[in-house]
């Protein structure tokens, strides 16, 4: 009875290792020296490591080949070998034809009795063969498919997998087959756990299984090993040639598990080891600003708060403050559900830098965050006679060269703006801190640069989202974490509700009620425009329908697509309650705080991801009146309505982050650029939270006690995280170069 192991099932992909992957297929050096169609047993001459061994000159493979391995992300020999089946075959027990029944998941083996195409009704091609086992006759279809008609024939002996289909006579549709042929090793393909691969095209299931087996054994003995003997041995794991070969070719269930494990844990515990390294470097630095925390500023700030700080945003605080009066320059990320009000704990800060006569400089991922940030800056901070300025692209360059005089003397003292102003030619008189807002928009390398802008500043950066612990911990595991905790007291909780279509009009009639009480509500959607084939309504034609929906209401737009002034101008008048209704896109997703507006709508959620999903609710309930979020959809799918269900079911933003990483997976949570980061190979985010802990604790202890990795216990990790090797390809903010190489490959 075949088995899908779990572990490896739900996520087929083309995984790279994290440290490994290199921009380019890599071209050989001297192509004399990659031995190419030698097996290590022969091997004449040195062979180069598995990780610069290009498939390309491997037995069978060649240039066509090799590029279509390449679809698959498997360019050198150590990517075959850490290249995760998408499933496995127990094939030690085939079962009998005469035994199955409806609704098993069976593989079996047996010969064609007989084969043909036939055409149905409406000439749609029905591929049909008969396989025989000697206990009975399975039936086997495939429609539209004709060309398996050159692939089947009478007499070929078959490995069948699938789902026995609910007739009188066993049957499969659609399942998947090998063709065993005569001259090929049938010890490979049966009588053991089998491995079955994601493919491509001109890559089949039986050649790239017989490619693997000779690859794994010609990379024994050469395969990096980042593990140090010493945590091997403590966990029982076997050797990473050992590990390499069950993955592909278990000799029991308990095997493979074992061996899986200990492969996500070395690629889980390199990527940490990077990031202790880059902790232990940053805390052996020392800055040369001393800040003043208590001080003419922060006092009156915090007498001019119109509320008293909850304890945790004090606690976090403190936490940020330590940071500042230590030696190192700070590293931390401050997260926190949205509502939690991180934004005045930034403001505290500020005042600190700005007292003790620094600069400090705020980033958005948005010019409208920016320009929101600037007015709450202004807010609290002007009064107090702190200059403040955005420095964004909308501003005239004229006024933008005057600005940056004023940077670069020091006049002003609070510089915010997004990430592209902060990089391009901005000179700072003395910048000490830097706090980065953002949307998992930036990752390590980013951060690095930014942190050149100053010879060594406090960098604090804040998540506008809460992300699941084990995404924080690889995105962000080189800081130190506060996490604040709790709501301001008298929020009202948002209750979220699911409507269908037919509910319309009760919802036109809640919009009504809100907002002839004077509230205010976000009716939002996901594109500007209507999107016929998709059966999407836009914003701009929705603004109109409304408008006239509700004659006696005041309807505004706002989309991304409206020139910056605009975008300003339709906020600020949101603010200011010009409008009842504001139709918009997802542009409101993020710190827009209007306390006022207690009505959410989302028209289409099934387009949006949870935590976006989230963030929009975190719009309303901002004031002490109780708020609505309203997500309407018929979606019947059966991921849509997980997703649904689970963001009515929970207001928990960690909690839907966590949901969200395990229905989306990484990949999708996080943009391009930083899933690149995360891509791996045999370790899964949302499966290893315990291994990703083990991991860490012993990456971070390790580089702690030995952070120059001296040794022969770390040799392999030395290898990988110094680029030994290769040292002109190191990259330029002390990350290897495949760590950076992956981004883009992403
Ligand atoms: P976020 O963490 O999402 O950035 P904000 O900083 O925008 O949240 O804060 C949300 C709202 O809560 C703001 O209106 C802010 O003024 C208010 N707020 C923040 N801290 C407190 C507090 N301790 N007590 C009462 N209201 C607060
Ligand atoms: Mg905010």
């Amino acid at each position: 009875m075949a088995r899908s192991f779990p572990g490896l099932l739900h996520e087929s992909r083309h995984y790279t290792h994290p440290m490994t992957t290199t921009q380019v297929p890599p071209t050989p050096r001297r192509p004399a020296a990659a031995a190419p169609r030698e097996t290590a047993g022969r091997a004449g001459g040195p062979q180069p490591p598995p990780d610069e061994q290009p498939l390309r000159y491997c037995k069978g493979v060649g240039p066509s080949r090799a590029a279509a391995l390449a679809h698959l992300g498997l360019r050198t020999v150590e990517d075959a070998c850490y290249f995760a089946p998408r499933r496995y075959e127990d094939r030690t027990r085939l079962l009998a034809i005469k035994d199955l029944a409806p609704g098993v998941v069976a593989t079996v083996r047996g010969r064609v009795a007989a084969a043909g195409l036939r055409r149905a009704r409406r000439g749609q091609a029905i591929f049909e063969a008969a396989v025989d086992d000697g206990t009975g006759v399975l039936s086997c279809l495939w429609f539209h498919m004709p060309y398996l008609a050159r692939q089947i024939r009478k007499d070929d002996d078959l490995i069948l997998y699938g789902t026995i289909g609910e007739a009188a006579r066993p049957q499969m549709i659609h399942p998947e087959f090998e063709r065993l042929d005569a001259d090929e090793d049938p010890a490979l393909h049966l009588g053991r756990i089998v491995p079955v691969y994601p493919l491509t095209a001109s890559v089949g299931q039986r050649w790239l299984r017989r490619l693997v087996a000779g690859v794994v054994e010609q990379a024994a003995g050469r395969l990096d090993d980042v593990l140090p003997a010493r945590i091997r041995a403590a966990r029982g794991w076997p050797s990473v040639d050992e590990a390499v070969r069950t993955l592909h070719f278990p000799p029991s269930w308990d095997a493979l598990e074992r061996a899986r494990e200990s492969l996500a844990f070395a690629e889980l515990f390199l990527l940490q080891a990077l990031l202790a390294q880059r902790r232990v470097r940053t805390q052996a630095r020392v800055k040369p600003q001393r800040y003043q925390l208590d001080g003419p500023v922060t006092r009156r700030l915090r007498a001019s708060l119109p509320f008293a700080l909850t304890a945790s945003q004090s606690q976090v605080l403190d936490e940020l403050l330590a940071d500042l009066a230590q030696a190192a320059p700070m590293s931390r990320l401050l997260q926190g559900d949205v509502g939690c009000g991180k934004t005045i704990v930034l403001v505290s800060l500020l005042a600190v830098a700005v007292q003790s006569g620094y600069q400090a400089a705020l980033m958005a991922p948005t010019e409208l965050l920016a320009e929101q940030h600037r007015r709450t800056i202004a807010h609290y901070l002007e009064p107090l006679g702190v200059s403040a300025a955005l420095l964004a692209q909308g501003v005239p360059a004229a006024e933008r060269r005057r600005l940056a005089a004023r940077i670069a003397d020091g006049t002003i003292q609070v510089v915010v703006g997004t990430h592209a102003l902060i990089q391009r030619g901005v000179a700072f008189k003395r910048l000490a801190l830097v706090l980065i807002d953002e949307q998992h928009k930036f990752g390590v390398v980013q951060r690095a640069r930014l942190a050149r802008k100053a010879q060594e500043p406090d960098v604090l950066v804040v998540t506008a989202t809460p992300i699941p612990r084990t995404l924080a911990l690889s995105l962000y595991g080189d800081l130190a974490i506060s996490t604040i905790s709790e709501m301001p007291p008298g929020r009202q909780p948002v209750t979220t509700r699911w409507l269908r279509e037919t509910q319309r009009e009760e919802l036109y009639g809640l919009i009504r009620r809100e907002a002839a009480r004077g509230r205010q509500a976000y009716i939002v959607y996901p594109r500007v425009k209507d999107d016929e084939r998709e059966a999407v309504r836009g914003a701009t034609a929705m603004a109109k329908r409304l408008q006239a929906v509700f004659p006696e209401f005041a309807v505004g737009l706002l989309h991304g697509q409206m020139p910056g002034e605009e975008k300003d101008r339709i906020m600020q008048a949101f603010v200011r309650r010009e409008f009842h209704l504001l139709v918009s896109t997802v542009i409101v997703e993020v710190g827009l705080d209007v306390s006022n507006a207690t009505l959410m709508v989302v028209e289409h959620p099934e387009r949006f991801g949870l935590a976006q999903l989230h963030q929009l609710r975190g719009r309303i309930g901002r004031g002490p009146d109780p708020a609505q979020c309203l997500v309407v959809s018929d979606a019947q799918e059966d991921a849509v309505r997980r997703r649904l269900e689970a963001f009515v079911g929970t207001t928990d933003g960690f909690a839907i982050a966590e949901q969200d990483l395990e229905l989306r997976g990484p990949g999708e949570l996080l943009g391009r650029q930083q899933s690149g980061w995360l891509r791996f190979r045999i370790a899964s985010l949302a499966r290893d939270r315990g291994v990703l802990d083990e991991a860490r604790t012993e990456a971070f202890a390790l580089l702690q006690a030995n952070p120059a990795l001296s040794g022969q216990d770390v040799a392999g990790l030395r290898r990988r995280l110094l680029g030994a090797r290769r040292p002109s390809a190191r990259a330029r903010d002390g990350v290897p170069s495949g760590v950076e190489g992956r981004r883009h490959t992403a």
